[in-house]
């Protein structure tokens, strides 16, 4: 079983695929928690994606198709050992030359994807959703400040360390990452069609149910 979860950047995907992975026991691949994880660690990787994601822009398919293969490839001995079911997708793919790698990736391992599920919610509230999350640099956790807030203004619930922004939530970068998501990324949702897999759901329901929405187009397919 394997799922990839599409819609805009600030439509709660993230949320959902934390919550989803653990309870179908699938793995999350989330191509920019891998590339902020590289930024961190200072790899070769992370140093030449940094100023990308700091704009806002898309990294380069060759980069991004070839982190997503190491990862399947590793995920397929937890498969073989029976730890993991498959994988759920979570930012990947983003361009039609992505989602075509995809496609030969999974191939190789016999394998391909069942679901798409697209989380939709209306332009005006992405943007004031995604210029009002804050992150905890201590510990990954994110807040909003009108939706979901910290108990004490501006720092963390579970560290105390004071709250930030993530570099592309700035306004610039945003109106970029959604300019982007719908030139590049929109399209793919075609591609999946021709195959009849793909789910819509209400990105604006409270996030319990947005989960069980996402679950129930879930539960129809071969699980
Ligand atoms: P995200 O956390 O999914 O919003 O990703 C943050 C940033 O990482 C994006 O704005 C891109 O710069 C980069 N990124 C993540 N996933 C991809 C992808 N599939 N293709 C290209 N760039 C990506
Ligand atoms: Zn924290």
């Amino acid at each position: 079983m394997n799922i990839i979860l599409m819609g805009a950047q600030g439509s709660g995907k993230g949320t959902q695929a934390s919550v989803i992975g653990p309870r179908l026991g699938l793995e999350k691949i989330a191509t920019g928690d891998l590339f902020r994880a590289a930024i961190a660690k200072k790899t070769e990787l992370g140093v030449k994606v940094k100023s990308i994601l700091e704009r806002g822009d898309l990294v380069p398919d060759e980069l991004t198709n070839a982190i997503v293969h190491v990862r399947l490839r590793d995920m397929a001995r937890q498969k073989a050992e029976g730890t993991v079911r498959g994988a759920l997708f979570d930012g990947f793919p983003r361009t039609t030359g992505q989602a075509e790698a995809l496609d030969r990736i999974m191939a190789e391992q016999d394998d391909h994807i069942d679901v798409v599920i697209e989380i939709q919610v209306p332009r005006e509230d992405l943007v004031a959703r995604l210029s009002g999350r804050r992150v905890c640099p201590t510990c990954g956790s994110v807040y909003h400040i009108e939706s979901d807030p910290p108990k004490t203004p501006g720092v963390c619930d579970k560290d105390g360390t004071p709250l930030g922004q993530r570099d592309d939530d700035m306004p610039d970068a945003i109106r970029r990452r959604l300019a982007l998501y719908d030139e590049q990324t929109s399209p793919l949702l075609s591609y999946y069609e021709g195959r009849g897999i793909v789910r819509r759901v209400d990105g604006n329901a409270p996030i319990d149910d947005v989960t069980d929405a996402i679950l129930a187009n879930v539960s129809e397919e071969k699980v």
